[in-house]
Order: C-alpha cells, then sequence, then structure tokens
C-alpha cells in the first residue's frame, strides 16, 4: 500500500468530538470514560464484499449498512451508542472510495452522536468491521432470555423490505414502478437502526432481537433463549405498501417472514406492561405492530393465517 495512514488521512478530521473520549485516533488506543451508572456494551459486525452486499453498492452506502448493523445490535439491547472503531481491509487505496465512504460514515456519526475512536486497514478483499460500543443503565439491558409463556411478540417497521430490495439489486427481479424500487432498494441499501424503540422500552419488554437474518430465524434465538413457542399470525406482519405492490401476497408474506437485512426490532411484552408500552411508543412518536404470542411449546414455532396454519415455504426466497 502507498504511504497513507487512511485512518488519520480521511477519518480523523471527518470524526465528531464527544466529551466522553479523552483520547481518540492518534494514539496507540483510545481511551474513553463511561458515565456513572451506566453498563458498556459492545458489539462487533462484518461485512465481506460479495457474501453482505453486492460489490458494486455504493461506498457511501456501505459505511452507512456497517454502522446501522451495529447500531442495530445496540439498539437490541437497549443502549445509547457512543463510540465505533473500525477494521478496513481494502484491495487499494482508492481516493475516490474512500472519501465517499468516510463521508457515510462522518454523515451517520453526527446524526447518531457517535465517535470513531480508531481503527485499522489493511490491504486485503473489501471486509469492513465495525465495533460499536454504548451505553445501558446497570440491569437495564433487554436480552434475548426473559420472555415468558403468555406475552405478546411485537415488530417495529415493516418487514420483507430489504428482501425484495437485493432481488431488484441482483436483477433478479424487476418493477416498473420507480418508486417502489427506490423504496425497496433504499432498505436494503440504508436500513435504519431503530435505537429510539430500543431505549424506549428498556423497562418495558420482557426479550428483543433485531431482525437481521429474518423474522423465523431471528425469533427462534428468543424462543430458545426464554425456554419458550410462539404463535405468529402472518395476516399481522407488517409489510410495506411497495412490497404488497410488488409481489403476490404469498410471496410478501414469505419475503415478511424470512428475508433478512430489515434491522427492525422484534420484542415481548408481559400482559401487564402492554398498557405501558402503549403510552412509551405513543410518547416517543414511533410504532410496532403486534404480530402474535409465546407460549409454553419450547423451540417451537407455529405459524397461522386466520385459523389454519400456514403453509409456509422456505424455497420462496433465495438468501444472497
Ligand atoms: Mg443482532
Amino acid at each position: 500500500m502507498k504511504e497513507f495512514n487512511i485512518i488519520e488521512d480521511f477519518f480523523k478530521a471527518k470524526s465528531i468530538q464527544r466529551k466522553d473520549v479523552i483520547i481518540g485516533i492518534g494514539d496507540d488506543a483510545a481511551v474513553t470514560r463511561i458515565p456513572q451508572g451506566q453498563a458498556l456494551v459492545t458489539t462487533t459486525d462484518t461485512l465481506i464484499s460479495g457474501v453482505h452486499f453486492l460489490a458494486d453498492t455504493a461506498p457511501h452506502a456501505i459505511a452507512q449498512k456497517a454502522m446501522a448493523v451495529n447500531l442495530s445490535d445496540l439498539a437490541a439491547m437497549g443502549a445509547e451508542p457512543a463510540w465505533i472503531s473500525l477494521s478496513l481491509s481494502l484491495p487499494e487505496v482508492d481516493e475516490s472510495w474512500l472519501e465517499s465512504f468516510s463521508e457515510g460514515l462522518r454523515e451517520h456519526a453526527i446524526y447518531y452522536s457517535v465517535q470513531l475512536i480508531g481503527g485499522d486497514t489493511v490491504q486485503g478483499p473489501l471486509v469492513i468491521t465495525i465495533t460499536a460500543q454504548g451505553f445501558v443503565p446497570f440491569e437495564q439491558a433487554l436480552t434475548r432470555s426473559q420472555a415468558k409463556p403468555g406475552d405478546s411478540v411485537y415488530v417495529t417497521g415493516t418487514l420483507g423490505d430489504a428482501g425484495l430490495g437485493l432481488q431488484i439489486a441482483q436483477k433478479k427481479c424487476v418493477l416498473d414502478v420507480q418508486l417502489n424500487k427506490d423504496y425497496l432498494l433504499n432498505r436494503l441499501n440504508y436500513p435504519t437502526p431503530r435505537l429510539l424503540v430500543g431505549t424506549s422500552i428498556r423497562r418495558i419488554a420482557s426479550a428483543c432481537i433485531d431482525v437481521s437474518d429474518g423474522l423465523v430465524s431471528d425469533i427462534k434465538h428468543i424462543l430458545k433463549a426464554s425456554e419458550c413457542g410462539a404463535t405468529i399470525h402472518v395476516d399481522k406482519l407488517p409489510m410495506s405498501q411497495a412490497l404488497k405492490e410488488s409481489v403476490s401476497s404469498t410471496q410478501a408474506i414469505d419475503y415478511a417472514l424470512s428475508a433478512g437485512d430489515d434491522y427492525e426490532l422484534l420484542f415481548t411484552v408481559s400482559e401487564e406492561q402492554k398498557g405501558h408500552l402503549e403510552t412509551t411508543l405513543a410518547s416517543a412518536n414511533v410504532h410496532a405492530t403486534y404480530i402474535g404470542q409465546l407460549n409454553g411449546c419450547v423451540g417451537k414455532l407455529e405459524l397461522r393465517q386466520a385459523d389454519k396454519p400456514y403453509e409456509y415455504n422456505l424455497k420462496g426466497y433465495e438468501h444472497f
């Protein structure tokens, strides 16, 4: 590689300055301060070109997605983000690529008040690893393991959009309506971490996870950790107008059930906390949809449509 200190040259000047960062980029390691009464929450996600994003994805989108998927994991813990560090593996030093990537990262850093506190670059295939850290008040972290039979299951936003977006990006699906196409591609390339929901439901939800691999896969993590089963009503799954207008209703349900990359939050709430949930979501001006109920059939996920079992065909969706 050319004589560049990529993190210093392309990222340092664009980094925001938080008060809790004592030493940021430029020394051997970063030194930060954790607020009193708060626990530190840490998560890491790696995105590999050709595996987690298409090789021709705009660098701006790659940066924002790499950050969003990490912030989504913090959201799922009920945490508020503070710092990230970045490990970049690049095939070559492409200055215009780095300009666009670092700009994407900077925009999200400002929007979410997150400071880049360090990083490393190596030469190799295009791989982006971000470690994100945030805070949650002691003993208020949301986990996967505290759900109980009888709890209601909710999900934020809409499901299946990124899955169809991927089919469009891969040219496996052609849409006539430009507005729908743009919307679905945007949901794939620019996911929104549900941070406000995560922090709002800290003392309300019994369990929480972000939907990264698809509803069916991800809810099973809660069922396993909490030793519960679930009944999900497929007619209640929240789906966007764009998804519903673009594919048949059966295909739309299959996308909503199995497609990944939506980064919505799936959470459970006990009967006693339901009223509290409604007022909290309303005052935070965020929305979540009730989709089903937990039960005591450990590890079993039952899908129902109207009053019948729903025949679910995984072949309907091809994972990238
Ligand atoms: Mg996750």
